[in-house]
């Protein structure tokens, strides 16, 4: 059960793995974010739980725990609460799971399981997910890295997507839910890689407006805006062939993580220590040490509670691109061709 957003869904690919290896895995995703594991191998199937929309109330949650009661289960049915919300408890006890296991800090769904895993805060939580099944891969050491599977069709879109752009390319994703996370200089660092790299913006429909900021600030064809002309796994694959991924802390760095591609993350009300840095080698942070309101938010609020953002403001477009060109110079030689 993963019914959070899409980064979530993406850190919890190892869980999803390590159970694979044991039986046969449905996953239930909300609708926005459950194509990521389009096709993915360890997954039989999805189960989408359009909790805001279709399925919303008491009746959709009896129409999808059914849903997912149709599947087959030999040997019972058990279910790893990737997301600890009362709601998606309930579904696993509604579609049949006799065995319900879940964070101890998740205070209300608690009562649904049947067996409560300690939340490790110092973890990155693709550990900590993959805790949840007490898996013999789990050794307590290093996260292990996400994994996605774009196919042929994403390969093609993308194929055809860069025949747009020459040479390697620096990704770019301005965007994040949460307003506060939206670092604010990306047409100004897009300006400064440009003399070296492509860049190629990513993000969805609703990231258009800061993709043209970024273009029009760059040389006449030296940047392109993928903004909403790709799949989910489509933008995946894009990030598998860039050099680097700059990006807010939001859900392109667990992409990037996903198909090995190295990430500098900008935390600004957030910090890594929360355990949702960037997973790839050579990946990196930026953020304004020695702030004292800082971390302020779980997610970073709508707007600064003090009003004046410095965790972000103060992050100049320089020193962000004196860290993007450390990682380009550490960084393994970019895979401009497609997978096999
Ligand atoms: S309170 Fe501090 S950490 Fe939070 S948004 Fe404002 S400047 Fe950033």
């Amino acid at each position: 059960m993963q019914t959070s957003f899409l980064g979530d869904v993406v850190v919890t690919t190892p869980l999803i793995e390590a159970l694979a290896r044991r039986g046969a895995v449905d996953v239930a995703a909300r609708q926005d974010a459950a194509a990521i594991l389009t096709g993915h191998p360890a997954v039989r199937t999805l189960v989408v739980y359009d909790k805001r929309g279709a399925d919303r109330g008491v009746g959709g949650l009896v129409r999808v725990a059914r849903r997912i009661r149709a599947l087959p289960a030999e040997g019972g049915r058990v279910a790893y609460m990737a997301q600890g919300s009362p709601r998606s408890a309930a579904l696993a006890w509604l579609a049949g799971c006799g065995t319900r296991v879940g964070f101890d800090t998740s205070r209300q769904a608690r009562a649904f399981y049947t067996r409560v895993v300690a939340y490790d805060p110092a973890r990155h939580h693709a550990a900590r997910l993959l805790s949840l099944a007490a898996a013999t891969e789990d050794a307590g050491g290093e996260a292990p890295a996400p994994r996605l599977v774009p196919g042929d069709a994403e390969r093609s879109a993308v194929d055809a997507l860069l025949a747009e752009v020459r040479g390697p390319f620096v990704a770019v994703a301005p965007g994040s839910v949460w307003a506060t996370k939206r670092w604010p200089y990306y047409p100004a660092l897009g300006a400064a890689l440009a003399a070296s790299h492509a860049v190629v913006v990513v993000g969805g429909p609703g990231d258009r407006e800061l993709a043209e900021a970024i273009i029009a600030a760059c040389p006449p064809g030296r940047a392109l805006d993928a903004t909403g002309r790709l799949s989910l796994l489509g933008s995946a694959e894009l990030l598998r062939r860039a050099a680097l991924l700059v990006t807010n802390d939001s859900a392109p760095q667990h992409l990037a993580s996903a198909v090995g591609t190295p990430a500098l993350t900008i935390f600004g009300p957030t910090v890594p220590e929360f355990g949702f840095g960037p997973l790839a080698p050579g990946s990196r942070t930026a953020g304004v040490d020695g702030l004292a309101c800082r971390p302020c938010d779980p997610h970073g609020p709508a707007r600064c509670p003090l009003g004046h953002w410095r965790c972000m403001r103060e992050l100049s477009a320089e020193a962000v691109a004196a860290l993007a060109r450390g990682a380009l110079a550490g960084a393994a030689p970019a895979d401009p061709a497609p997978s096999p």
